[in-house]
């Protein structure tokens, strides 16, 4: 399940989500676009009671690129950076860097991006953890890690491969191969992602869609919350 409009909106928690999340049975999975470590996740989550296994977008990266690389010039938060190490995928900053892995780096410079798109250039795997444009703060919409990605898309004339939300390493990452249900927010990622892979979907109504879509895919159930989704089972 997602965690943003699932367990939390920013600072809120939704807690008749989170109340309906400690009776539900099975394998619970949290995952989130955020490149940040499962570890800052984990932490939040532990404090309102729940468990489960955590996954990142950079968590994700790392387990895509560990068995194809052993070094990467990351932009992106300090999670990024502890994911790879520990997948060993060292994060190093020298041209020989074996791959480019992109999130949300508040500190890009040009010299980052024009270091990052001559890798790139040269032909090194370029991975962006995800590619949100824009996300909602207090200041209004601030620029997500898909910005930072498209400026080394442009600068070096290469796409990326996009291990986040709605691609398959997620969901492959995140599922762990079993059967799986994905509950989110949004259709175009976490409702696309079960789709694609032969899962089903539970639309909540808690985060950004706050309507029920007009069409609703076969395998898809639409909910006001996960309470809801409680007393259906
Ligand atoms: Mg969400």
């Amino acid at each position: 399940m997602d965690l943003d409009g699932v367990v939390w909106r920013g600072r809120e928690i939704i807690w008749e989500n989170v109340e309906a999340l400690k009776k539900l049975e099975g394998k619970k999975v949290f995952m989130t676009n955020k490149a940040t470590s499962r570890w800052e996740i984990a932490k939040r989550l532990r404090k309102l009671g729940l468990d489960g296994e955590v996954v990142t977008s950079a968590y994700i990266a790392a387990q895509y690129l560990k068995d194809k690389v052993e070094s990467a010039f990351a932009l992106g938060p300090f999670g990024l950076y502890e994911e790879l190490a520990l997948a060993g995928v060292h994060p190093v900053d020298s041209p020989e860097a074996e791959a480019v892995v992109v999130g949300m780096d508040r500190f890009v410079t040009y010299d980052k991006i024009a270091e990052a798109a001559a890798l790139v250039r040269e032909g090194r795997p370029f991975v962006a953890t995800n590619t949100d444009k824009v996300y909602p703060t207090e200041r209004g919409l601030m620029p997500g890690a898909g910005s930072v990605v498209e400026a080394i898309k442009v600068a070096s004339g290469r796409e990326p491969v996009v291990v986040g939300k709605p691609s398959d390493v997620a969901f492959r990452v995140a599922s762990g191969g079993e059967e799986a249900i994905v509950i989110g927010d949004k259709m175009e990622t976490d409702i696309k992602m079960a789709l694609n892979n032969g899962a089903k979907g539970v639309l909540v109504l808690t985060g950004v869609t706050r309507e029920p879509p007009k069409e609703v895919p076969p395998d898809v159930i639409v909910v006001k919350d996960l309470r809801e989704l409680l007393k259906s089972l």
